[in-house]
């Protein structure tokens, strides 16, 4: 389902000092992204004249042994080259994380910027000009950053944004109401369990465990109606056993197609969206502990949705209506498997 973000490279050549003849040379279909690069520029005050660039696709991009999703090389003697992998979950993710990947390469290619990895309290990342290849902001509940990230594009200087602090840290008191709660002590609450051509699902000890027998994406779902004028958090106990495959907590759909989706990996890596909407946010590095159940954090509060792992924040993101009434535990890109101890949503007051 998520497919792998590459870092983006930047790869200046310097090797003679002959003078060149401009050479442009877009694909058409990539013009709207100069033209709106262009167009945000100009909307900062910035008027960017762009006609010594030459953009090519590749394919399973390597740069010096890395793989990449992009990248800039320029010299004295070659026109300004972005190359782009098409391949790359960067470009395939959605229309929103192609921007990110474009615009990353202009910002070397035509604003010289290098890469900056600097990050706030939040964890999120200050500047497009990251060297890895995460989505910084999505196409509909993460779109309200995509303003600074372009800000910042053009002007490194700017003040850090108000979610480049931790707007709900986890620690946070409430008081509960418990609307569903299962432990895994039985099957009282007629989960979906056995075996199939691609899944096998059981209940014994506390423990509910989900094997996948394949790549495939596969829900362990149940209907609850969760009140969203309230807030409330939806959570859940796991502990990868498999070494490959993903875990996804989701929420919110009717059916597969508009799910809202908590993905996260062994390693560490965490995609945040839905088939609907996009892909709306990605981050790496995430403290997974193996061996051990991690806490999934779902929380609506007010008109924003937060994402914690292990009581760590992750991310803010406006709340979308859901489109049903869909809960429950995915796995996918398996073989895999996982297991959840407890799997629960509380209002929170
Ligand atoms: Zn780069």
């Amino acid at each position: 389902m998520s497919r792998k973000l590459f870092p983006f490279l930047l790869f200046i050549l310097i090797f003679t000092n002959c003078k060149k003849d401009k050479v442009y040379a877009v694909p058409k279909e990539l013009q709207p992204y100069i033209d709106s690069f262009i167009a945000e520029a100009k909307a900062r005050g910035i008027n960017l004249v762009i006609d010594d660039l030459v953009i090519i696709y590749e394919k399973n991009l390597n740069v010096n042994g890395v793989d990449a999703a992009g990248v800039c090389t320029f010299s004295k003697k070659d026109p300004h080259t972005i190359k782009l992998d098409t391949t790359s979950g960067n470009w395939q993710n959605s229309l929103s994380s192609r921007e990110q990947l474009i615009f990353h390469e202009l910002g070397h290619c035509v604003l010289n910027r290098e890469h900056t990895d600097i990050k706030f309290a939040s964890d999120n990342y200050k500047s497009i000009m990251k060297p890895t290849g995460e989505q910084l902001y999505g196409p509909v509940a993460a779109l309200y950053k995509r303003s600074y990230y372009l800000d910042e594009l053009f002007n490194e200087s700017i003040p850090a944004p108000s979610w480049s602090n931790i707007e709900s840290p986890y620690t946070t008191v409430y008081s509960r109401m418990a609307l569903f709660t299962e432990n895994f002590d039985d099957n009282s609450n007629n989960w979906v369990i056995g075996n199939s051509t691609n899944t096998i699902r059981t209940i014994e000890n506390g423990i509910f465990s989900f094997k996948s027998l394949n790549n495939g994406n596969y829900i362990f779902d149940r209907n609850l109606e969760i009140d969203q004028t309230k807030d409330f958090e939806i959570e859940m106990g796991l502990k990868f056993i498999s070494l490959g495959g993903f875990a996804a907590l989701f929420y919110g759909g009717s059916n597969v197609s508009n799910l809202f989706n908590f993905y996260l990996d062994k390693n560490g890596n965490l995609n945040l969206g839905s088939l609907l909407t996009g892909f709306e946010y990605g981050q790496t590095g995430i403290a997974v502990i193996n061996g051990q159940f991690n806490k999934i954090t779902y929380r609506k509060i007010g008109s924003n949705c937060f994402f914690y792992v292990n009581g760590k924040y992750l991310e803010k993101q406006n709340f979308i209506p859901f489109y049903g009434n869909k809960i429950g535990i995915g796995i996918g890109a398996g073989p895999a498997e996982i297991n959840v101890d407890y799997f629960k949503v509380d209002y929170l007051e």
